[in-house]
């Protein structure tokens, strides 16, 4: 792995750090905390590295089998209370 990778879409400059990813696998919603990633400082696009990134995609295919370690209340706003 390169040290000082930039961003593929602005150019920016990446910043190492754990993030939060959000997944949405039909209907039903499911984060994963604290994964280590490279996000630009510009646009925000995130990185993973192609070992997280096949991890997670394996995890996601077995996720149901896995107990999270907790479980938050979403709120969902219809588009219509959005656009208002
Ligand atoms: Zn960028």
């Amino acid at each position: 792995m390169k040290e000082k990778d930039l961003c593929d879409l602005c150019g920016g400059e990446l910043e190492h750090k754990k993030i939060d990813l959000e997944v949405h696998i039909q209907k039903e919603l499911i984060i994963c905390e604290d994964l280590p990633a490279d996000i630009c400082k510009q646009c925000g696009e995130k990185y993973f590295s192609a070992d997280v990134s096949s991890k997670i995609d394996r995890f996601i295919k077995r996720y149901q089998k896995k107990k999270p370690s907790r479980y938050i209340p979403v709120p969902v706003f219809s588009g219509e209370t959005v656009l208002k």
